[in-house]
């Protein structure tokens, strides 16, 4: 059960790799500020390397294996393919990642102001600790539909000369009674407004601020307050991405849950030249955070559709022949493990913990208390999936998400395995998950490219 050291085993060669692999990443997560941002960041990278959309490939005639093709969701969710050499019904390999994170959303009707400062107001989006979001520069992003069906895109905080906004902490010196709450009540949901202006309108007495802010709103974007009604803006961390240690092993971000699996996961994929006899495929979802639901969810039929529309894409359509290439699939579910802490030790089970640079981490069971809503591996699988690691030199490491009735979590890997198809969950440990700065490892995020590639190769299970 020795585990090793990914820095420690590789070459000289291969820390360099490692390093530009944390780059190119860095360069991915800093586009990909939102679900929808990391969509046009993914279809970006997978043109380059020759993919197609589906309706692209349609009008070139019927699909031919190693065809490169993709589908987006509502701009939410992606699913790019290379087809197999093999009748699509003996399976896929399928890396699957989600690509949404924890985050502040702008209320329908968020604008207002109070003495004289101009605030939005929020609700949160996925699990965060409050406390957390305040007092840090924050950023804008998403778009708003107008009623014409025009769509602006807002991103605002990320470059140096632009403005940012914040959220405001109470002073220490007045926090007496703040400090004795419990960190879940420190703030509070409805104390999470954003502030994002001040200057008052000219001559005008009734909220002259907010009447300025949305001056600036019609001149800038050509945005009403209406349109508010229709939008989808994300407050998020500002600014992007940093090198982490004087060893620069580390990188501190927003968002690595979960787009540093999927950048390799997609990568993995867009990099694979040639017919590969199994189909392959990326899924790179919406909504995790929340439970997976929604149009944009693995729990909706989007993935099931795709499937069906590339089988008839390739002239093998049929209903048994979706069932069976599903059942028959094999599938990575990718998402962060729950890094090692030597700060708060108490939580984890060092023995079944994933340590920071020891590798990708596979996780048999996920849930939580008795493993409720947990995908669970089964036995002949992992065993499959090590001998594919192994093959390939790959570090892995296995871990549950803490002790024992401490916590838990789920994933997208028990909404794949209703399909029959053998699922493990699969990802890259992260320190502060959640927190508007997660920390993951370079070693880990080149583990992970590498054990995916080798994943790809996959041969049919045994069933
Ligand atoms: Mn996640
Ligand atoms: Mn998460």
């Amino acid at each position: 059960m020795y585990r090793k050291n990914v820095w420690s085993q590789l070459s000289q060669d291969e820390i360099q790799q490692a390093m530009a692999m944390g780059d190119a990443y860095r360069a991915y997560l800093d586009e990909s500020k939102t679900e929808r941002e990391c969509v046009e960041a993914s279809v970006r990278l997978a043109r380059n390397e020759g993919f197609i959309s589906l309706e692209e490939a349609r009008a070139q005639g019927k699909l031919q294996p190693g065809a490169r093709v993709y589908a987006d969701w509502m701009g939410k969710s992606l699913i790019a393919f290379i087809l197999g050499a093999q009748p699509m019904e003996k399976g896929m390999n399928i890396l699957g990642a989600h690509i949404d994170s924890p985050r502040l959303d702008i209320k329908q009707n968020p604008l207002y102001e109070e003495e004289s400062l101009g605030y939005l107001d929020t609700h949160y989006y996925g699990g965060i600790k409050k406390y957390q979001w305040v007092a840090v520069p924050l950023a804008m992003h998403g778009v708003v539909a107008r009623k014409d069906g025009s769509i602006v895109k807002l991103s605002i905080g990320e470059k140096e000369e632009d403005p940012v906004f914040c959220i405001s902490d109470l002073l220490v010196h007045l926090s007496g009674e703040q400090m004795k709450k419990t960190a879940a009540e420190v703030i509070e949901g409805e104390t999470l407004n954003v502030i994002i202006g001040s200057i008052p309108l000219k001559g005008e007495e009734k909220e002259p601020v907010k009447k300025a802010l949305l001056q600036l709103l019609k001149d800038s974007y050509q945005i009403e307050e209406e349109d508010f009604l229709s939008a989808e803006i994300e407050i998020v961390p500002a600014g992007k991405s940093r090198d982490m240690g004087l060893d620069r092993s580390l990188i501190a971000g927003y968002g690595h849950d979960d787009r540093v699996c999927a950048y390799p996961s997609l990568k993995a994929l867009t990099d694979y030249s040639g017919t590969p006899e199994r189909t392959l495929c990326c899924i790179l979802t919406d909504k995790e955070e929340i439970g997976s639901v929604g149009a944009t969810g693995m729990a909706s039929h989007f993935f099931e559709n795709v499937c069906a529309e590339l089988l008839d894409a390739a002239g093998q359509y049929s209903e048994l022949t979706l069932r069976r290439m599903l059942i028959r699939s094999c599938m990575l579910s990718s998402d962060v493990s729950a890094g090692y802490d030597p700060n708060f030790s108490s939580v984890f089970e060092k023995k079944n913990a994933a340590l920071m640079g020891y590798g990708v981490c596979f996780n048999k069971f996920t849930g939580r208390g008795g493993k409720g809503g947990s995908n669970d591996a089964n036995a002949e699988y992992i065993a499959l999936v090590r001998r594919l690691m192994d093959d390939a030199q790959v570090c892995f490491q296995t871990a549950e998400l803490g002790k024992v009735d401490v916590g838990g979590g789920g994933t997208i890997a028990y909404m794949c395995s209703k399909y029959g198809m053998s699922v493990i969950d699969a990802g890259i440990p992260v320190l502060s998950m959640h927190a508007p700065w997660e920390v993951i490892s370079r070693a880990d995020l080149y583990a992970a490219y590498k054990g995916y590639c080798a994943f790809l190769n996959c041969p049919a299970m045994d069933l």
